[in-house]
């Protein structure tokens, strides 16, 4: 544990470059896990389990804007750095903290920025109601694995679509780097915690372990053998509308690709759903 000593943070691409060539010339390897901040348990898990694959761990904090929509929370999302690195200082997993500017990951500026063209499934699940945001996420996850140059990338389950979409990008393009899941962290409850719970009041947040549990049925009927998919995404939707929550979706789908499900037997499925609660939109899956 290093849990009184700050954690060594840097602003720039050439400092990046300079603590990963001393490492390098060391031989060690580097896992990396880049995050948007506002920091909890689930982003630390995740540099716990880069710890456990490498002996040098990068975490990056950048609100990415090219993931956002025109009238999503870009400008409200919660920016805390100086509590997030306490907390990775007290957690003492991460040896590099890289919190780059805009001109730093988009030196040409957004405009005129080289944009990556994700598969159809950037169009489905979450990217159906949110045009364009895989991209986003694929255009930042490049330019920094092309700046960390990791061995191992680790990304979370919580965002399953864009782990799959981000491993596809990863085997498409030929980037030479390794990609690990970390499981999905949640509150006592069941809700998977996520920097938007902080947007949810304390009705809300009442109301919003109904995903998990929604998900949780559908899974538990599944693992029944039941194989009427549209009988259960709807009743899960009921369920998530009787619980005041507006449903985006509730899908089960093939876990190694995100295919439609088939009602093969021996088919690894997911289910994931999306669900509005007031302004905050969440979202969560379970593997069955
Ligand atoms: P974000 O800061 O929300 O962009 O997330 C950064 C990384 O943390 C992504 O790989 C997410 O999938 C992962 N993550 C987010 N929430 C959780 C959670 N509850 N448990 C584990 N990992 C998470």
């Amino acid at each position: 544990m290093r849990a009184t000593n700050a954690v060594r943070t840097v602003q720039t691409v050439s400092a990046v470059r300079a603590a990963i060539g001393e490492w390098r010339a060391a031989g060690q390897k580097i896992a990396f896990a880049p995050t948007m901040g506002n920091l909890h348990a689930g982003h630390l898990s995740l540099a716990k389990l880069a710890a456990e694959v490498a002996p040098r761990v990068v975490m990056s904090i950048f609100v990415n804007p090219t993931q956002f929509g025109p009238s999503e929370d870009f400008a409200v999302y919660p920016r805390t750095l100086a509590e997030d690195a306490e907390l990775i200082a007290a957690a003492g997993h991460v040896d590099l903290l890289f919190v780059p500017h805009l001109a730093e990951i988009y030196p040409f500026g957004i405009e005129h920025a080289v944009r990556v063209q994700l598969p159809p499934l950037a169009a489905e699940l979450c990217g159906a109601s949110r045009p364009g945001h895989f991209d986003g996420v694929g255009a930042v996850v490049c330019r920094l694995v092309n700046i960390v140059t990791p061995d191992v990338l680790v990304l979370g389950q919580k965002d399953y679509q864009q782990f799959v979409l981000m491993q596809r990008m990863i085997a498409d393009l030929r980037m030479p780097v390794e990609l690990r899941m970390g499981p999905t962290l949640r509150e006592p409850d069941g809700l998977a915690m996520s920097s938007r719970n902080r947007y949810l009041d304390t009705s809300q947040r009442r109301q919003a372990p109904a995903l998990h549990g929604a998900l949780a049925r559908v899974c538990e009927r599944l693992r029944g053998a039941s194989i009427d998919f549209a009988r259960l995404t709807a009743e899960a939707r009921a369920e998530l509308e009787r619980a005041g929550l507006r449903p985006d979706y509730v899908e089960i789908r093939r876990l190694v690709d995100l295919a439609a499900a088939t009602a093969d037997p021996g088919e690894r499925r997911v289910v994931l759903g999306a669900a509005w609660l007031g302004r905050t939109r969440l979202i969560d899956n379970l593997f069955v």
